[in-house]
């Protein structure tokens, strides 16, 4: 399990100094599945229906993934 998580997206509001993820938890996948629930808020439904709504997504390449949790300041 990953404890720590570093970050340079300096925008996101839980990003802090030295490039440290700040948030409690954080939800990574494919670029695809993001887009299509763009939406949602996280705050309106419990983490755990989001994942399991949200199911497996593999992805093609590293490019083709990103964090959900990003929330802009
Ligand atoms: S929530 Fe995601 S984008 Fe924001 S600081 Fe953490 S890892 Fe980076």
């Amino acid at each position: 399990m990953v404890t720590n998580v570093s970050c340079t997206v300096s925008n996101c509001y839980f990003w802090a100094q030295d490039n440290i993820c700040s948030a409690d938890n954080i939800l990574i996948t494919a670029d695809k599945v993001a887009g299509a629930h763009s939406t949602m808020a996280l705050g309106q439904e419990s983490w755990d229906n989001l994942v399991e709504k949200i199911g497996e997504t593999p992805s093609p390449s590293m490019a083709e993934t990103a964090c959900y949790t990003f929330k802009p300041r």
